[in-house]
């Protein structure tokens, strides 16, 4: 098998202090290093990433056995150690494999091959993709969608900076970066569907998916996010925007998997087909008039249920607007009780903010995730 190498070192007066500060990082993310000796080592992909400080240096070591996995775990750890000591980016610079790469290897381009209004409020759109088996994964089902600004024709696609980090180019060839969920997908045949939401207050995404048309281009990166994990009882509940999760995750839960699920759209004549199995209860609830990301529909839903008797597993999975989701996870924390282990529920988009400004402000203010 092969396996590819590749080392870094970061200097810092401090590092024997912020190899255990990194090492809490990696856990708050659900990475899991374990210590070996004076190094932790994290598994992933296939891979090993050690870290370990030596003579005010941290030191990095990769050993992987695809260049996918080598650069990410590039990625993993320049995150990381750049974030926790501080510096620039130029200050991390990977020695070994995989260095001759142009653009991150999750990179690929989307070429529009047809486009569908499923109801008022959402547009499917089918993609073609060469090479989707890193994105066609039943447990890994959100990617990262990459919009050139409008008009530019000729875009500059991410290229990557020496720490491995994605460089993205600025002034009028920048891009916009949007979250979205794969909602069906077939790696052989070469084509990826992804629904969206076209809302008030259109940002890129939402602006793109109004326009687009066949043969247009876009790019993707990816696939992240955790996504529901089957019981024997499941929750779910989520907006329009969660929409396309909720069929995908539905349509693969074994046959025997009871349980509820709540879906948040404006009108009747925005619901769609679905496919669940027998003993789930699929239910559309009408926000009407009232602003999408402003009604409480789903809080007062999940809270009419009935949860199932000791032994059956259950599950809680919830995509919505930000302070609906904040909600749910506190109702779920406090007055359910649940284990992390039983629930995930994740601020799809939060109401008055682009993405890119929700992002950075959780990122700065870790309690409002
Ligand atoms: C894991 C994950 C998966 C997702 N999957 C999907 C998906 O499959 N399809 C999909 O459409 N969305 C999905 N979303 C939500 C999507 O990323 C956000 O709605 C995003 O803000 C859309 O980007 P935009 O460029 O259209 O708007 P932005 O530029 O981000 O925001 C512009 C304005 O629009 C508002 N806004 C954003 N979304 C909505 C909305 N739904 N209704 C009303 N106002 C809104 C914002 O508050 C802001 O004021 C997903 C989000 C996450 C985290």
């Amino acid at each position: 098998m092969t396996s590819l190498q590749a080392h870094s070192c970061v200097r810092s007066d401090q590092a024997h202090v912020l190899v255990h500060t990194i090492v809490e990082h990696m856990q708050e993310h659900e990475l899991e290093p374990r210590q070996q000796g004076e190094r932790w080592v994290l598994s992933y992909a296939g891979g090993l990433g050690s870290l370990w400080q030596e003579a005010g240096h941290i030191h990095l070591d990769i050993t992987a056995p695809t260049l996918d996995a080598l650069h990410d775990l590039k990625l993993i750890l320049a995150h990381v150690v750049l974030d926790v000591t501080g510096s620039d980016d130029d200050a991390l610079s990977w020695q070994g494999d995989g260095n001759a790469l142009q653009r991150p290897p999750a990179f690929r381009l989307l070429r529009v091959l047809s486009i569908r209004d499923l109801t008022p409020h959402m547009r499917r759109v089918r993609f073609a993709c060469h090479d989707l088996a890193r994105y066609d994964q039943p447990d890994n089902i959100h990617c990262k969608l990459i919009f050139p600004q409008p008009g530019i024709s000729e875009p500059q696609w991410p290229t990557l900076t020496s720490s491995g980090m994605p460089r993205f180019p600025e002034g009028d060839k920048r891009l916009d970066v949007r979250t979205y969920t794969i909602q069906a997908i077939d790696e052989k045949a070469g084509w990826m569907d992804v629904d969206f939401v076209v809302h008030a207050d259109a940002g890129p995404g939402s602006a793109w998916a109004s326009q687009a048309t066949a043969g247009q281009t876009i790019g993707m990166s990816g696939p992240g996010g955790r996504t529901a994990t089957p019981a024997d009882w499941m929750l779910l509940a989520g907006d329009d925007t969660a929409l396309p999760a909720m069929l995908r995750i539905t349509a693969s839960l074994p046959q025997h998997t009871r349980g509820h699920v709540f879906a948040e759209v404006q009108g009747p004549e925005d619901e769609q087909a679905v496919q669940t199995p027998p003993g789930l209860q699929w239910h559309w609830l009408h926000r009407a008039d009232t602003e999408a990301g402003r009604s409480s529909l789903l809080q007062a839903a999940l809270r009419s249920v009935t949860w199932p008797e000791p032994p059956a597993s259950k599950f809680l999975w919830a995509g919505a607007e930000f302070q609906t989701a904040q909600a749910i996870r506190q109702w779920a924390k406090e007055e359910q009780g649940l284990e992390k282990h039983e629930q995930l529920i994740v601020a799809y988009w939060r109401h008055g903010q682009s993405e890119s400004q929700f992002k950075s402000k959780a990122k700065s203010e870790p309690s409002s995730k």
